[in-house]
């Protein structure tokens, strides 16, 4: 038996500003990204609050992953 299987995800991830909404409540976390949400004027998801925009740092999210 090898046990050689090994499952190092050393993946090099990529990151990027991203625009993004930011819950404007404080005390909660819901945010979203710009890409997702279709609305000029999303509330939050999780309290309804009003969203401002912000740039986040963020994992680009690529469909092409060659390992
Ligand atoms: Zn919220």
């Amino acid at each position: 038996m090898a046990f050689m299987r090994s499952k190092q995800q050393v993946e090099e991830v990529e990151k990027t500003d991203v625009g993004i909404w930011n819950c404007d409540n404080i005390g909660c976390n819901g945010w979203m990204r710009e890409d997702f949400s279709f609305s000029q004027n999303p509330t939050c998801p999780l309290c309804n609050s009003s969203m401002s925009q912000e740039m986040r740092l963020l994992p680009v999210l690529s469909h092409t992953i060659n390992h």
